[in-house]
């Protein structure tokens, strides 16, 4: 139903197998809450015509943030999961209150540029490179952010409905979750300024023991090697963070594309290295778990034209001869955390309905 443009109640009916009372109890209550509405009648089945209805797509909406170290994203997404709003601004941080009220602030005036009255959000998610814990009070561990001892977790009072803080890879990876034709059980990889992950089984994001689930930026590729920014060598993050390629173009990614579209082959070679080690991750995280693998993040979004190669130098890793894909990319560029986040809600939201 979300999915389509219109329906019918017996089409609903047929679809939820319902009996048509129910379906009309139903779409009465969403008639009222403005959650729906009738936009004339349409031909069904073999039957009569019936009223066709329409959801009303911004009737609620959903609010994604997310922290970096140097920026902050604003998104808010609407009932189909539309992206309506969405902003990057820079904005450092720091384990500071000023840093805090002054997000506040930016986050205000984001919605009400965009028009967007409280009352019609249904959650809101912040999410952050770091590790939150259960009960979301603390963020328990953030190398990025360099904090020494874990950083108390606020929500302004004047928050009316539900919120969470999250780990940006799991956010990220929640965006893949809600988007349609994913299989139900995947492992994500996240290439951003800092690498994260998460493995999805059966729809559900195992979070492990300690809430550490998916950390693969910190594991060993090779030992001794290059200092990755936790302080131990040869770490995963270390090789593939999108801050390796953008050291090599005046720090910005897209520079480092642009120029190796270009031809570069000073850039080529480093890419190649790149991809050598992505390649190697990749096929340690499918040998393991014989699933799909989503690559995402910064880097993930520039991958499309460099995919076939990656694959030839996965293929030579594997023991097995696999004709199926299991390699792909995400459909979203580094708003992805804050998407997540915010689909969240709203999956929340409709599945109460
Ligand atoms: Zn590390």
């Amino acid at each position: 139903m979300i999915r389509r443009d219109t329906a019918t109640k017996p089409e609903i009916a047929a679809a939820l197998q319902l009996s048509l009372p129910t379906v009309g109890l139903i779409v009465g209550e969403l008639l009222e809450a403005g959650l729906l509405c009738e936009i004339g009648m349409q031909a069904s089945n073999g039957g009569r015509p019936a009223i066709a209805l329409q959801l009303i797509e911004n009737a609620r909406l959903s609010l994604g943030i997310d922290i970096t170290k140097n920026h902050v994203y604003f998104v808010v997404v609407n009932l189909r999961g539309e992206i309506i709003a969405g902003e990057r601004q820079e904005y450092e941080f720091a384990n500071l209150l000023t840093y805090y009220h002054g997000l506040v602030q930016r986050k205000r005036e984001f919605l009400k540029k965009y028009g967007i009255e409280n009352d019609s959000l249904v959650g809101q998610s912040c999410s952050m490179p770091g590790i939150v814990s259960k009960n979301q009070r603390w963020l328990e561990y953030s190398h990025i952010f360099e904090l020494k001892t874990p950083m108390r977790l606020n929500i302004s009072k004047d928050i009316q409905y539900p919120y969470m803080f999250v780990n940006d890879g799991t956010a990220c990876c929640m965006a893949e979750c809600y988007s349609e034709n994913m299989p139900d059980s995947f492992v994500y990889v996240m290439l951003s300024n800092t690498v994260g992950g998460s493995m999805v089984i059966d729809k559900k994001i195992v979070e492990g023991k300690n809430i550490r689930g998916g950390e693969i930026g910190h594991i060993c590729l090779v030992p001794g090697g290059k200092k990755c920014y936790c302080g131990r060598r040869g770490h995963f993050d270390a090789y593939c963070s999108a801050r390796v390629l953008a050291e090599q173009a005046g720090g910005r990614v897209e520079t480092f594309f642009a120029r190796l579209e270009e031809g570069d082959s000073r850039l080529a070679e480093v890419f190649d290295e790149y991809l050598d080690m992505l390649a190697l991750m990749v096929y340690n995280l499918h040998i393991f778990t014989d699933l799909d693998i989503v690559i995402g993040g910064y880097v993930g979004s520039y991958l499309a034209p460099y995919l076939s190669q990656l694959k030839e130098k996965i293929i030579r890793h594997n023991i097995f001869d696999e004709s199926k894909e299991f390699v792909f990319l995400s459909r979203y560029r580094e708003e992805a955390a804050a998407v997540g986040g915010a689909l969240h809600f709203i999956e929340q939201f409709i599945e109460k309905l």
